[in-house]
């Protein structure tokens, strides 16, 4: 009914593959002024890091812990997941002095967590603007030997949207990106928040159609969250009415109409973010990701629904 990541990753490896998540101790351009000041009005980052994901151990002691924490599962391989914060990005009046000095820098992080030998490649998490063409160059010579995942915090194709959230770049530094990503054939994810401040359903449905047009690989959604000490919560809590936020079914339903109209080659990674709840303030689901995957596969099944079915239909 969908394309699911995880049995392309158990394809191509012949085995589990598990994300193991790391934080290689980056900053953010869109927090210390280098694109903007106060980053996304919706972003703390210490709402998401897992706990044995923390600059105070090293990234190998990271990944050590990582595996031993999803060992129990079953897991054989494992990708290293530079997640947290801007993962090509080395720090303010440092990225642009010299290119190659930044890339050995970024290099230096990566080959540290792909010294351990369950891990068979990196995933990297940034920003559409924070990746040049040496550095996505450096990425395709290593993706000859190494499985190598890009990911983008595109969030939306709306550049309206990008401007209220404070992201700092815009849908076409997206397009560029992923492009000349696609283009070196590196995998290309993008990431997508369904529900941002003043989308209605019908602007949704909009991403879908234009995220299809692109040459993305993978892709993960979630849904917005309001989360403890960012900007975003304190104009929700002075006006609360003025959010959509969905109820769990109400977002299971969007989500279904969203994928009908993606298109049917893009694999889908994960549906929604899971904040804890000493940060979360809405909406509170107290859902885990397995349960949610199952509400939403049956809910496929009874709806008859398949990714791509009205892909075409709306591209005319
Ligand atoms: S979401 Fe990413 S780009 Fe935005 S402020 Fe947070 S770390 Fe920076």
């Amino acid at each position: 009914m969908y394309n699911k990541y995880t049995d392309i990753l158990s394809k191509q490896f012949g085995c589990r593959v598990q994300k193991i998540s790391v934080n290689a101790g980056f900053t953010c351009p869109n927090r210390d002024g280098s694109k903007g000041i106060g980053g996304c009005i919706y972003c703390n980052n210490h709402s998401f890091s897992p706990s044995y994901c923390n600059t105070a151990t090293s990234i190998e002691e990271q990944i050590e812990e990582g595996i031993r924490f999803f060992s129990k599962y079953k897991s054989q391989k494992y990708i290293a997941y530079f997640q947290s914060y801007t993962n090509t990005y080395i720090g303010a009046g440092k990225s642009h002095t010299d290119e190659y000095e930044s890339i050995n820098i970024l290099k230096n992080k990566y080959l540290r967590a792909l010294s351990n030998s369950d891990v068979i490649g990196i995933a990297v998490g940034t920003r559409p603007d924070c990746v040049s063409e040496p550095l996505l160059d450096y990425f395709a010579e290593l993706s000859k030997s190494r499985y190598v995942l890009v990911e983008y915090g595109v969030e939306s194709t709306s550049n309206r949207t990008l401007a209220e959230i404070n992201r700092g770049h815009t849908f076409e530094d997206s397009v560029w990106a992923i492009e000349e990503t696609a283009r070196r054939g590196i995998t290309v994810g993008a990431h997508l928040i369904l529900g941002l401040p003043g989308e209605d359903r019908d602007e949704i449905m909009t991403h879908a159609l234009k995220i299809s047009q692109l040459p993305i690989n993978v892709l993960k959604i979630h849904q917005l969250q309001i989360i403890k000490d960012t900007v975003l919560c304190s104009r929700y809590m002075a006006a609360p009415d003025s959010y959509r936020l969905f109820t769990l079914d109400e977002y299971i339903d969007l989500l279904i109409d969203f994928i009908e109209r993606l298109s049917p080659d893009i694999a889908l990674d994960r549906f929604i973010s899971q904040s804890t709840s000493e940060w979360l303030v809405a909406p509170n689901w107290n859902i885990k990701n397995f349960e949610f995957v199952h509400k939403l596969e049956k809910r496929m099944a009874e709806l008859g629904a398949i990714q791509g079915s009205k892909f075409e239909s709306i591209g005319k």
